[in-house]
This record gives structure tokens, sequence and C-alpha cells, in this order.
């Protein structure tokens, strides 16, 4: 085979060509949701953009305002079932798909034949960049009974690839899992990367053989952060004896849109002709430049969404470029995904996100599980206290080494995280272990028993 290995061929297109034809066609999707969304049209009038505005560059996208989850709330409340931002006939829509809003009740949008012809054409060069290929069978244990795009969306997308989709889904739990992994032989797996862990862990003593003996050649994981943190891949690949690559995406926008390659040295974005990523500085909305080291918040247009179009969606995603070229051939820059604004803690003036904790803690295996939580023991997100960690002791490991272990890693936080935590060892299995849902890495436990 001559040439880059990669599904489809915008994903080796010269940077500068994508984002010019980006730049187009989110001018062209931009007028056409004028004529065709009407809280679009209301927002663009509202901030006095024309029909003759154009995209040249990325500062041009600035002067539309951003659409948060709060206003996808208002506008499904004031025009119920999809909103006043549906922008088809609704019986032009044929499937609907909720997402897991963060303040409680789900939030709604529908797609037409194309919209979910769409999503499979980008999962399909998402999990082929990570290592899936046609007639691979891959068994699918992320969500899929609650309407999430981690569920039936993505089996559409591995059929698009053309892979034999088993979809079983987390909530069949660990041991159909396993056991379904084991009969038909899978080779590709996708699920949560603590989930992962999880089911290596328990495969031994579930289906009698470790994972390493298991088909599985391949995990893509995702949905939640820890596929991009180097303690926390190597302990799913040893798990496995399998590669694990991370892939990300927004469940408004799409499952996947970025993805790893084997060279697993962070996502690369895929959606170069479906959707519009801009990096901004989550404090003063300006473009931040995507070169390495770069860190700023994802902001996503859909430029091809026929039923529920978004405009610069704000994803709370915060991100840090890990690099501009890559062994693979691809053009596009390459991420990974530290936090959310949402979850970061201010801990006596310092930013803290769980993620980072997570991510030292991890460091520490196999003297702790690497499973943790932040305790919040505070109103709001903000305390000029020391913050309260606990940490799962690891399975083989005596409650001798406790004190050291809580030392090493208060120690290991000041240097790296530069705040002071309070570090409890408890006992393994104390930690809920990883489910159908994401994992809890913030608790919320008031002194006085409030929730
Ligand atoms: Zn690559």
């Amino acid at each position: 085979m001559t040439g880059p290995d990669v599904l489809d061929d915008v994903e080796v297109q010269p940077w500068d060509q994508v984002v010019e034809s980006q730049f187009r066609r989110a001018t062209g999707t931009i007028q056409d949701l004028r004529k065709r969304s009407e809280l679009y049209a209301d927002t663009l009038d509202q901030a006095g953009i024309g029909p003759d505005f154009e995209v040249r560059d990325w500062s041009d996208l600035t002067a539309i305002p951003l659409t948060d989850k709060n206003a996808i709330r208002a506008s499904l409340a004031a025009h119920p079932p999809l909103g006043r931002h549906l922008a088809v006939d609704p019986s032009d829509v044929t499937q609907i798909q909720a997402t897991s809003g963060t303040t409680g009740s789900p939030s709604y949008f529908g797609l037409t034949p194309n919209d979910v012809q769409t999503w499979a054409r980008l999962g399909a060069r998402g999990f082929y960049a990570a290592g899936f290929r046609p007639g691979d069978v891959v068994l699918h244990a992320w969500s899929l009974s609650k309407g999430f795009t981690g569920g039936v969306p993505v089996v559409r997308m591995l059929q698009q690839l053309g892979a034999v989709v088993v979809p079983i889904g987390a909530e069949g739990g660990m041991e159909r899992i396993l056991t379904v992994a084991k009969d038909q032989a899978a080779v590709g797996l996708c699920t949560a990367p603590n989930y992962a862990l999880y089911l290596a862990d328990m495969a031994e003593r579930t289906v009698g053989v470790p994972a390493t003996e298991l088909a599985v050649r391949s995990l893509v994981v995702g949905g939640e952060p820890g596929g991009g943190i180097p303690s926390i891949r190597s302990r799913i690949e040893a798990g496995w004896n399998a590669t694990c690559c991370e892939v990300l995406g927004n469940s408004d926008i799409a499952t996947i849109v970025w993805a790893e390659c084997p060279d697993r040295s962070g996502m690369h974005f895929i959606g170069q002709d479906i959707v519009l990523a801009e990096l901004v500085d989550p404090e003063k909305g300006t473009p931040v430049e995507p070169a390495a080291g770069a860190v700023g918040e994802l902001i996503y247009t859909a430029l091809e969404r026929e039923a529920s179009p978004l405009l610069r969606f704000k994803s709370g995603d915060l991100v840090e470029v890990l690099g501009t070229e890559c062994s693979c051939g691809r053009t596009s820059y390459k991420l990974r995904c530290f936090g959310r604004t949402d979850d970061m803690l201010l801990v006596r003036g310092i930013n803290v996100w769980p993620t980072a904790v997570q991510e030292i803690v991890a460091g520490y295996a196999p003297r702790t599980t690497g499973a943790m939580r932040i305790v919040l023991d505070f109103e709001g997100y903000t305390t000029n206290d020391h913050l309260r960690i606990e940490v799962e002791r690891g399975t083989e490991a005596t409650t001798d080494d406790d004190a050291t272990l809580a030392r090493d890693i208060t120690s290991a936080i000041r240097s790296k995280l530069v705040f002071q935590a309070d570090v409890h060892v408890v006992g393994p299995g104390e930690i809920e272990p990883p489910g159908a849902g994401k994992v809890k890495l913030v608790e919320r436990r008031l002194p006085g028993g409030g929730a």
C-alpha cells in the first residue's frame, strides 16, 4: 500500500486548505440557518449579522454568539419537543437522541437520515484511525440504553466501517460483557477507560481466563477522561495485552470528533468536512492558535446538520494541543482533554481539575488501585482549606504503607499541582467501581449530611 493509511483523503489534506474549506462551509451554514431555523434567525439578527456575512478568519467567528446548554434548554422549553432551533419539518426527523444533561433532565435532538449518515461517516473515520478494521468483531460496552449518543449511533458508525458489531452495552454488566467477549472472540472493544480497567481486573475470576488471553487486541476508550493519561493507558494495555486509543466528541455535536491514531500521541481532529472546531480562551473568548502546548476550550459548529443545527456550541471541554505533526500522515493537530470548565475547583486561588489529581494518583499503582475521589466538604467549588482526597489502597498492598502512600501523594500533588491536599487511604473496593455511567471523581459530602 502507498500513502498514509486513512479512511478518507480529507484527513491528509494540507491543513490550511482544510481551514479555508471550513470557513467557506461555515459561511454557507450561517446563511442557510437564517432561513431554516427560527432560533438562529433571531440570534443572527440580534448580533447584527447580515445576509452577506462571511467567515474569513477565526476572529470573524467570534461575532456569532455562543450557544450553550442553557440556550438549548430554553429553546426546547419554548417549542417542544425539539426546540426553536429545529431546522427541518418534524416529519423529516427519523431518530431522536437524548444527551445527559449535567443539571438533571435530558436534552433532546433530532436526526434526519442524512444526519445519521453524516455521523456514521465521521465515527467510522475515528474508529479506523484508532485501529478497528472492516470484518473485526467489535464489542460495544458504552451506555446503550439511555438514548445517549455513545449508544445506537456508535453501533451505526461501526457498521458503516464494516465491523461486526456486538451491541451489549455497559448496562449489560461486567459478567455478560466478558462472557460475550470470550464466546465471540471479539478483537475490538469500545468502552469507558475506567471500565476497561475494571473488566480486565475481573476477567480471570469471571470467565476463567485473564483478559490478556481473550482475543481483544484493540480498545477504543472515551466518554470520560483517562484514556490519554499515560499511567492509565499503560495499565489498560497491559491488562488486555492490546492497544488502547482514545476518542473524544460531544454528545450535542457528534459522538466522535477527535481520535487517536496508532501513534497514540493525542487525538487528531477528524471532522474536516463535517464539524468546525474552534479553540478559544475560556475567559476572553478569543481564538487560540493550535500550536503545541496551547490550551483552550473547544467550541463546535455543525457544518452538515439538517435537523438540530448548532452554531458555536460551547462544549465546556478544556484541551491542550500536543502537536501538529504525526507519523501517521494526518494533517490535523492533536490534543488531549484535561478537564471541563464546569468541574474546575479553586483551592486557595489555584485552579484544580479532578483529572489532574486522578493522573497523579494513577501513577502510584499498584500501591493504589488508581481509584480516587475528591470530597467536597464545603459549599460551591472554592475552598481555602486543604482539599480532601480519598485514594484506594492497592489489592496487594498492606495498611502498613498507608501513611507513606498518603505522604507521597500529598507531596506529588504539592509539587505538580501547587495545592495542599489532605490524602486519606481507604480499602480496595470502597470507592464505587466503574459501571455504565461516568466515573465520579468528585463527591459532595457536607458536614451537616446535606447533598
Ligand atoms: Zn497520527
